[in-house]
This record gives structure tokens, sequence and C-alpha cells, in this order.
């Protein structure tokens, strides 16, 4: 037997219970995977009240993981047992403590990067790398609006966007998130979007930016698109304040012939060599030091309904990572 976090019921984070379950085996193409550090992201969130739904209950939540290998299945030569792994692409199932993983889906730990650290960088790394070089292939030069700056993607992307030559305004709700984001890759912090699009303005002499990317949703999507100059990029990717809904798309004609687009990692990183290449080009980056991974929380994994708590009504800041 092992131990996996379970939902029976879509709800608050209480629904979450620690039980025991079989270990799984590994399939055809499968690797078990025996964790030692699991990653918290948003998406599980909305896994655990039913924003996304799962294909069954009862459901394991989390998508990110890293460990050793325990046994591979048939057919499976890419990996060993013993070898150092992380993932951060696939489907529900991560909360637990041993996991048969598709090897399609697995990346070789590179031996600088412990385990901690591939939990919290995966999902949070891999996203900040499409936004930031696919999305919209950021420019030396360009400035950038960035929500939820100081948090698990808002970090990693901030670092990476400077590294790139760009100039981040970072959005943030307090003034100790903001101090954080600058010292993480912002140029300017604004606190609070009421007055966004006019700091922006400030900012930009009037230029205003190509390119917001915001991962807040219903609260700040229509200050986001006064940000942007004429033909520029709205990159809506995710929902922590509830998603968008209702759009009437001639807003995007009013405020300037505007592009709209609503990415997915599941997407960008559909195929295994785009995985591969998007995986390294992370790597490549935290091992150069010009993108460190903040392990800001750590919670046993056995109380994975604190790290909820505590991710929803905003007190984390970078990465949280529970510990099987
Ligand atoms: P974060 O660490 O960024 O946590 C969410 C942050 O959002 C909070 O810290 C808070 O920062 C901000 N926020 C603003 N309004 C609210 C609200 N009403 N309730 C809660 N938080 C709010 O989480 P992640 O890094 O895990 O994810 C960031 C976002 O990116 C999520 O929306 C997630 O779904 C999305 N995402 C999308 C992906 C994709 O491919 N589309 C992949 C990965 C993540 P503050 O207090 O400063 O406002």
């Amino acid at each position: 037997m092992s131990k996996a976090i379970r939902i029976h019921t879509y709800g608050g984070p209480e629904v979450m219970r620690w039980e025991d379950v079989p270990t799984p085996e590994p399939g055809p193409g499968e690797v078990l995977v025996k964790h030692a550090a699991v990653g918290l992201n948003y998406i599980d969130v909305y896994f655990r009240t039913g924003l996304y739904k799962a294909p069954s209950m009862p459901v394991t939540p989390g998508m990110e993981g890293a460990g050793t290998v325990a046994a591979v299945g048939t057919g499976v030569t890419e990996f060993a047992v013993g070898d150092r792994v992380a993932y951060g692409t696939g489907t529900p199932g991560a909360y637990c403590t041993m996991r048969a993983v598709p090897a399609e889906r697995l990346l070789k730990l590179p031996d600088s990067i412990d385990f901690n650290t591939a939990a919290a960088m995966m999902l949070q790394g891999l996203t900040a790398q499409y936004l930031l070089k696919r999305t919209y292939k950021v420019q030396a030069g360009d400035t950038i609006v960035m929500h939820a700056a100081a948090g698990g993607v808002g970090l990693i992307a901030c670092q990476w966007a400077k590294h790139l030559g760009a100039k981040v305004i970072g959005v943030v709700s307090t003034e100790a998130k903001a101090e954080l984001a600058r010292a993480n890759g912002c140029a300017h912090t604004v606190i609070g979007h009421a007055n966004l699009a006019a700091e922006v303005k400030k900012i930009t002499g009037g230029a205003m930016v190509p390119v917001v990317y915001d991962s807040v949703g219903k609260d700040t999507f229509m200050a986001s698109l006064d940000c942007l100059r004429p033909l520029g990029l709205m990159v809506s990717f995710g929902n922590a304040s509830g998603p968008v809904t209702g759009l009437d798309v001639g807003v995007l004609a009013a405020k300037g012939s505007l592009y709209l687009t609503r990415p997915t990692l599941a997407t960008y990183a559909a195929k295994r060599e785009d995985l591969v290449a998007m995986a390294a080009d992370l790597f490549g980056v935290v091992a150069s030091g010009a993108v460190k991974i903040a392990v800001n929380q750590t919670f046993p994994l056995s109380d994975a309904g604190a790290a909820h708590v505590a991710l929803e009504s905003r007190q984390t800041t970078g990465s949280t990572v529970l510990i099987p």
C-alpha cells in the first residue's frame, strides 16, 4: 500500500483526505515514481473545487512531482530504476507517495537540481517558458505587464523576462509582494489593478505595452486590455479570481484591434519533443542562475488542505512544495 490525497466530492480544502491506496503497478510505457516532493499549483485548486472537472471520482489532485524511479513498465527504455526524475504535465494524480507516470511525460533531472526545486519549478517554469518564448516572443527592450508577479509562475517569469532583456511591470496585492517582485526581475511594480492602465501609461510614456500576461482572470481582465497598445496581445492564462466569461469580442476592436489568447501548458507541451526542448531551456536558465527557484513554503503532503488555504488566501509567494 501507499498513501494519497483523494477527493470524493468537489468542495473546500477539507474535502482532501489522506488515504491508504494500493501502490500502482507501472503499465506498458509507464514508470513508477517514488515521490520525494510534489508541487502545489493553482490548477490543483480548480480540480478540487470542480471548476475543472476530473474524469472520474475519487480523484487525486496534483500535476507535478519529483523523485526516484522505483520500477519501469514494459517498453520503457529511456528510464531505469534509481533515476532522478520529475514531471509537470499530464493528468491529475500527483498528491501521493507512489505514482505510475507515462514515460512520455517524464524528464531526467540534472544533478544540480534537487527534488524540492524540481517539484517547485516544472509546471510553473515550463509555463513561463512557453509564455515568454512562444505565446509572445519577448524581445530585449520590450516592456511587459505580469500579473501575480510575486506568485509561483510570476517570480519565475519575471526573472526570465528580465534575463531576456525586458522591462517587467509586475502587478501584486501588497507592498511586501512588490518588494519581492522587484528583487526578482520587476523594473516596476503596481499594487492592485484599480489604476493599472494609468500607471502603465506613466511608466511607458503613453506607449502602453505589447503584451499583458494575466493569470488573475475575472477581476483584472478589462484592466489588462486597457494596458495594451494597438494590436497588443492579451494572454489570459489563469483564473485565480474566477474565470472570464461573457466577453463581447467587439471590445477587442474598440480597444485597438487587440489579440486575445487563452493558452495552456498542456497544448504547448503536448508533443514529447516540445516538452524536452522546453525543459532543457528551463534547466539551462536555472543552472546558469539567471532564474532562481524560490521554494518559499513547504507543507506535509498529508496536510495539503493547509497548503490550499494558504494559496487561495494569497498568503504564499513563489513556489510551494508538498513533502510526502
Ligand atoms: P500563484 O502563486 O501565482 O498564486 C495565485 C496568485 O494570484 C496569488 O498569490 C495572488 O497574488 C493572485 N490573485 C489575484 N486575485 C486573486 C484571488 N481572488 N484569489 C487568489 N489569488 C489571487 O499561483 P500559480 O503560480 O500556481 O499560478 C498562477 C496562475 O497561473 C493561476 O491562475 C494558474 O491557474 C495559472 N497557470 C496557468 C497555466 C497555463 O498554462 N495556462 C499553467 C500554470 C499556471 P496577489 O496577492 O499578488 O494578487
